[in-house]
């Protein structure tokens, strides 16, 4: 299991140290999280692990496109490693939880853009905002 996350590493040239597998597996476990959820869960494991490393590595890590850093609007930072696949997200409005959204059927349509305004087109984001299922259910009852 960490041997992948160390060949991940060795992958995009970087070294690999404690902090980098702990945060790489934290986030494989924990998709979507914010720093302070990357912090509390690396040092559940590795307390001497400091907050500054975690801050210093989520850094690293997105640099290098092992992390995608997810932002929807009005939101805190999310975090999550599955990366490269144009993946979009559904954020429920009420209580911020966030899923994953496989691309609109096919692969990856939504890159071929109505009109590209002469752009070349690498990515698509797409954030879908509705309710989870569970602030669904607390509104009806
Ligand atoms: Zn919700
Ligand atoms: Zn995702």
């Amino acid at each position: 299991m960490t041997s992948d996350i160390e060949a991940q590493l060795r992958a995009v040239s970087l070294r690999v140290t404690r902090p980098r597998v702990a945060v790489l597996a934290a986030l494989r476990d924990h998709p979507h999280v914010d720093t302070d959820t990357v912090i509390a869960l690396v040092r559940a494991d590795h307390p001497t692990i400091s907050h500054q490393a975690v801050y210093d590595v989520l850094r690293a890590l997105t640099d290098t496109g092992l992390v995608r850093r997810i932002q929807p609007a009005r939101a805190t930072a999310r975090y999550e490693s599955r990366v490269g696949d144009n993946h979009h997200h559904v954020v429920c409005r009420s209580c911020g939880a966030i899923a994953d959204v496989e691309c609109a059927v096919g692969h990856a349509p939504c890159l071929t853009a109505s009109n590209d305004h002469g752009f070349v087109v690498e990515e698509a984001e797409v954030v879908y905002w509705g309710v989870c299922p569970s602030c669904a259910t607390e509104r009806t009852s």
